[in-house]
C-alpha cells in the first residue's frame, strides 16, 4: 500500500502528532485525506466479509423475534425489518465494487443510520412483553455493530448512532407508537455510551497504526536513498569525483568479456601527469588537488560516449576505457587529449617538459581472445606509458598489439 503521509509529512511532525495530537482524532488536513482514503479502502475491503457476518447475525435475530412476536404483529414488523438486512446486504455488495471504496463512509454511515432508524422504529411499533425484550436486544445488537464491527470513524459512528436514533423516536411519534422509555434508555442510550467508547478507541487505534506504519515506510526510503548514496560513494574517487579503482576492475572486466564474445576492439589509455611531484613540491598540495580535479574534469569530457569510462588509477594516474574503439579512433582521443588539457594553461614552473601541466600518455587497443587475460592488457599500457615517458612526456605511444596474441607479445 501507498502510504502519501510519508511525503506529507517529517519525521519529526509525525512522532509530534503520535505523542500529543491523536487524542482528538484529526490529522491535519493533507494528512487526515491521505489517512481517509487509505482508511476508506481498508475498510470497504474488511466490510465484504464483515457485511456478511452482520446478515448472518441478522437472520439469527429476526428469527428469534418471529418466533415470539404474537402473530396479529408480524404482518407490520416483518415487511419492516427486513429492510434492515435488505440494506446490509446492499451495503456489503457495493464494496464489493473497487471503485465506490472511496464513498464507504458515506454509504456505510447511511445505511448505519437507517439500520438503527427501523431497530427503534420496530421495537416502537411492536408489543408483547417477550417478544419486546428481543426487540430492545436488537437494539442494542444494532447500536454496538455500527459504533464497533462496521469500521466506521468515530465521527462518522458517532453521526449514524444518533441520528439514527432520533429518526427513529421521530417516526414513532409520528405513528404513535408506544415507547417504552425506561427500557429504550437502558438498550439504546446505554448502548450508545458504550459503542461510542468502542468506536472511539477502535478509530484511535487505527490512526496510530497508520502513523506507525507512515514512519516505517519513511524509514524504508531514507534506507533505500541512503543505500543509493553508498552504492554511487563507493564506486566514486573521493577527490575528483570520477569512478575509482575498485569501479574501474569491475567495468574493465565486464568490456573485457563484452570485446571477447563479440569481437570488438576495446582500446585502454594509462593517463599520467608529468613531473606532478615537482608540481606538488613547488606550489604545494592544495593546488596539486586542485589540478588533479581539473585534469579528471578535462579527461572526462573526453571519454563522454556512453559506455566510455574514466577512473582514478592511483595518485596522479587515470585510466580511459573505451569500448568499440580501433586504434586509429583511440589516437584521435589521445591527441585530443593532450590538446584539452594543454590547453587548459594551468601553470607548472618547474615541469622538465613545458610551462604548463602535460600528460604522458601510454594507449593500447586490443580484440580480446579466448583464455587471455585483462591483466596482461594492463601491463601493455602500462609498457606503452612508460615508452611515452622515455620518449620525452607530453606525448602518447601506441602499443601494437593487432598482429600477435598478447602472451606472443609479451614474450617478446
Ligand atoms: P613523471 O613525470 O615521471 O610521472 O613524474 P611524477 O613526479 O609525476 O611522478 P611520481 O610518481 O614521482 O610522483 C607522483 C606524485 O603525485 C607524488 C605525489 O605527491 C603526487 N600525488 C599522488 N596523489 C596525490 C593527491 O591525491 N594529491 C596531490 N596533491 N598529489 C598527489
Ligand atoms: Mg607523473
Ligand atoms: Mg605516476
Amino acid at each position: 500500500m501507498k502510504l502519501q503521509g510519508c511525503s506529507v509529512l517529517e519525521h519529526k511532525a509525525i512522532t509530534q502528532i503520535l505523542g500529543k495530537r491523536l487524542n482528538w482524532l484529526w490529522f491535519p488536513k493533507k494528512l487526515e485525506k491521505d489517512y481517509q482514503s487509505q482508511y476508506c479502502r481498508e475498510a470497504a475491503h474488511e466490510f465484504r466479509y464483515r457485511g456478511l457476518i452482520i446478515f448472518f447475525l441478522y437472520l439469527i435475530l429476526i428469527y428469534g423475534i418471529y418466533q415470539l412476536l404474537p402473530a396479529e404483529q408480524i404482518h407490520t414488523w416483518l415487511p419492516l425489518y427486513s429492510m434492515v438486512g435488505v440494506i446490509v446486504l446492499l451495503a456489503t455488495v457495493v464494496c464489493w465494487f473497487g471503485k465506490l471504496h472511496r464513498w464507504f463512509d458515506y454509504v456505510i454511515g447511511i445505511g448505519s443510520t437507517l439500520v438503527i432508524a427501523i431497530s427503534v422504529i420496530a421495537a416502537a411499533i411492536t408489543t408483547g412483553e417477550q417478544a419486546n425484550i428481543l426487540l430492545h436486544a436488537a437494539i442494542i445488537y444494532a447500536v454496538i455493530i455500527v459504533y464497533g464491527f462496521v469500521g466506521l470513524r468515530f465521527y462518522t459512528a458517532m453521526a449514524a448512532g444518533w441520528i439514527g436514533g432520533l429518526i427513529g423516536l421521530a417516526v414513532s411519534f409520528y405513528l404513535s407508537a408506544d415507547i417504552t422509555w425506561t427500557v429504550l434508555n437502558r438498550t439504546y442510550t446505554f448502548g450508545g455510551l458504550l459503542g461510542m467508547a468502542l468506536a472511539y478507541a477502535i478509530d484511535r487505534q487505527q490512526r496510530n497504526n497508520y502513523l506507525q506504519s507512515c514512519l516505517l515506510e519513511l524509514h524504508r526510503l531514507e534506507m533505500i536513498s541512503h543505500n543509493e548514496q553508498l552504492e554511487i560513494l563507493s564506486r566514486q574517487d573521493a577527490l575528483t569525483g570520477i569512478s575509482n579503482r575498485r569501479h574501474l576492475d569491475e567495468m574493465l572486466k565486464d568490456e573485457w568479456f563484452r570485446a571477447m564474445r563479440h569481437q570488438t576492439p576495446l582500446t585502454i589509455m594509462m593517463i599520467d601527469i608529468d613531473c606532478f611531484k615537482a608540481y606538488n613540491d613547488t606550489l604545494g598540495h592544495i593546488k596539486g588537488d586542485k589540478c588533479l580535479i581539473e585534469v579528471a574534469d578535462t579527461i572526462k569530457k573526453i571519454a563522454a560516449r556512453s559506455g566510455e569510462l574514466v577512473a582514478r588509477y592511483g595518485g596522479e594516474e587515470f585510466l580511459m576505457l573505451l569500448p568499440m574503439t580501433t586504434q586509429k579512433q583511440a589516437a584521435k582521443q589521445a591527441e585530443r587529449l593532450l590538446k584539452a588539457v594543454s590547453n587548459l594553461k594551468i601553470e607548472h614552473p618547474n615541469s622538465e617538459v613545458s610551462a604548463y601541466v602535460t600528460l604522458s600518455i601510454g594507449v593500447a587497443t586490443y580484440i580480446p581472445q579466448l583464455n587471455e587475460q585483462v591483466s596482461d592488457f594492463l601491463s601493455f599500457a602500462d609498457q606503452a606509458l612508460y615508452k611515452a615517458k622515455s620518449a620525452g612526456r607530453n606525448c602518447y605511444y601506441m602499443v601494437d598489439l593487432q598482429s600477435e596474441s598478447l602472451s606472443q607479445s609479451l614474450a617478446s
